[in-house]
């Protein structure tokens, strides 16, 4: 799957995509990202990418012009490819929207700072809006981060453990399990016999409870659409401990 980021500050992006999965996949070629600065689009003496809003008030906003160039430049226009503006207005990143990204052979990332865009690249150019959350960063590049991360674990080969994405938290509509490793005791805290027992049905019948207890406890909204069996939503909906 291929990525294509622009913004004004690809240099803080980089040294992520170079650590760790996200490295290992771009040396086997499952995923490339392309890093595009947005400033070697100006075409005047000063390479000017922002400029003071229309009608007054605080901050600056990024120029409508080198955005355009920069995005036509690489993908064409109109863009081979959707252009998703990272901010806080847009619709709010999941794991269903990771996994509908990541269906998709390539896509392009736009990453604002300052107060924002011009409206215009909203209007004519960008294709998609999400947002990481509701709180305002300082720019779209972590937000870029996050959507290129978490697109990613979808993709087949990325993970190392092919079935892992599919227990992790959200994926299910749950949240995951806890996770125990060497040693076996830590300052005198044990591991959960069930996980040292063997038993394969048992572990999946602890991790399954504990799945849905966390839930429970930390995200209750989650349990409405959760898929839970006839049996396990009775206990839930009788407010008895699981
Ligand atoms: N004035 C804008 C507003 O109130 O909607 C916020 C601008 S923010 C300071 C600068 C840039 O950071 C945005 O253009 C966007 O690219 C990025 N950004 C900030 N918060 C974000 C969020 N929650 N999700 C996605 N992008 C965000």
């Amino acid at each position: 799957m291929r990525f294509d980021i622009f913004s004004l500050f690809p240099q803080v992006i980089q040294p992520y995509i170079d650590s760790s999965i996200l490295q290992r996949a771009r040396e086997n070629q499952l995923i490339e990202v392309n890093l595009h600065n947005i400033r070697d689009w100006t075409t005047d003496k000063h390479h000017v990418t922002d400029d003071m809003p229309y009608g007054g008030g605080g901050g600056m906003v990024m120029k409508a012009p080198p955005i355009f160039e920069a995005v036509e430049s690489v993908l064409g226009a109109p863009p081979i490819c959707p252009l998703i503006l990272m901010t806080p207005q847009g619709r709010p990143f999941s794991t269903a929207i990771a996994k509908e990204l990541s269906a998709l052979p390539h896509i392009a990332i736009l990453c604002g700072r300052y107060e924002g865009i011009d409206e215009r690249v909203r209007d004519h150019l960008v294709t998609d809006q999400i947002s990481v959350g509701d709180y305002v960063l300082t720019g779209g590049e972590l937000p870029a981060m996050i959507i290129i991360d978490a697109v990613s674990r979808f993709l087949p080969g990325v993970l190392g453990d092919p079935t892992g994405a599919e227990d992790d938290s959200f994926s299910n509509g749950l949240l995951e399990y806890p996770h125990y490793t060497r040693p076996e005791i830590f300052r005198g805290w044990g591991v959960p016999p069930e996980l040292l027992s063997g038993n394969h049905a048992e572990i999946a019948r602890w991790r399954r409870e504990q799945s849905i207890r966390r839930t429970l406890k930390h995200r209750p909204d989650l349990l409405k659409n959760a898929p839970l069996t006839d049996k396990e939503r009775k206990i839930i909906d009788s407010g008895v401990d699981i």
